[in-house]
């Protein structure tokens, strides 16, 4: 496994790579989520690149950019042990040179949900990860459901300027609870961790709901505000009924299906997570 931190570094070693090359970007602390992305660009690859690095311009200014969660030596061994080929772990100043000053601005996509909570967040995602997609040149990168909206705004750079990419979207991996891993959950304390799952409690049942019949958007936000509220360690943020590409709110979920999603405090964690209510847009978004 080649690791590599300078741009000239890996621009140098990306030619080595046997194609088609299967790319995920992360922050690092990495946990079973991560790992899977890896693994599924391993079965359809033939070589493996991940990226680690904790981007700064898609932390707000009050956000937890300083305290986010780093362990490079384990995060370097466990993709060694799963054969990855190619760890880029840049610098901010290798990423963004002194006086950088073009972003990727992904527009209306990113400026809903949890881009009206984190505002200018997307524009730092879209704008990282067009520069590692121009840097490591991968056939297919991976990402995760869990960050839905992130999804969305990354196909939406794709298919809009064009580039030659082709995005993978990979089931969210959950602790036996439901709660989905996180790099953040580290800073839930025991009691905020206990009452987690109620998060994916509520979507699970909101879902349930939907799949007998309830089409309200405001039914299945108000049943999932329903299953958190007795848990007071929990303040939920927003939960959203959207359309699976536009993630423009709906009022109501006809056959192209919605996603349901989420975002809440617990202590000093800001927690987000979602479920498909299945339908015809989402198979247009999976190709
Ligand atoms: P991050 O390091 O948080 O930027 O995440 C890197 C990638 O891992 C993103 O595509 C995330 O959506 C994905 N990811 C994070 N958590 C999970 C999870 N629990 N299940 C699946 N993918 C995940």
């Amino acid at each position: 496994m080649k690791v590599v931190r300078a741009v000239a570094e890996l621009r140098a070693a990306r030619p080595s790579l046997s194609s088609p090359v299967g790319f995920v970007p992360t922050m690092g602390y990495l946990h079973e989520g991560h790992l899977s992305l890896v693994r599924a660009a391993a079965v359809e690859n033939d070589s493996g690149a991940v990226s680690i690095f904790v981007n700064p311009t898609q932390f707000g200014p009050s956000e937890d950019l300083a305290a986010y969660p780093r362990d490079l030596s384990r995060d370097l061994g466990l993709l060694e042990m799963e054969g990855v080929d190619l760890v880029f772990v840049p610098s901010a100043e290798d990423m963004y040179s002194p006086g950088a000053s073009v972003t990727v601005d992904p527009g209306t996509v990113g400026e809903r949900l949890e881009g009206a909570s984190r505002p200018g967040h997307f524009r730092g995602v879209a704008t990282v990860v067009t520069k590692l997609f121009n840097l490591v040149q991968p056939d297919r990168a991976y990402f995760g459901q869990k960050d839905a909206q992130q999804v969305a705004v990354i196909r939406a750079l794709v298919r809009q300027l064009f580039l030659a990419v082709e995005i993978r979207d990979c089931p969210t991996v959950r602790e036996p609870d439901g709660l989905a891993l996180s790099s953040r959950n580290v800073y839930l304390s025991p009691r905020e961790r206990l009452a987690a799952p109620a998060l994916y409690e509520g979507l699970s049942a909101a879902r349930e709901l939907w799949s007998r019949g309830e089409t309200s958007a405001a039914k299945l936000r108000e049943h999932v505000c329903r299953v958190v509220e007795p848990h007071p360690e929990i303040r939920l943020e927003y939960v959203s009924v959207a359309h699976p590409a536009t993630l423009e709110e709906i009022e109501s979920v006809d056959e192209d299906g919605a996603l349901l999603s989420l975002a809440a405090r617990a202590g000093r964690a800001r927690l987000i997570d979602n479920v498909r209510l299945e339908g015809a847009a989402w198979s247009r978004e999976d190709v």
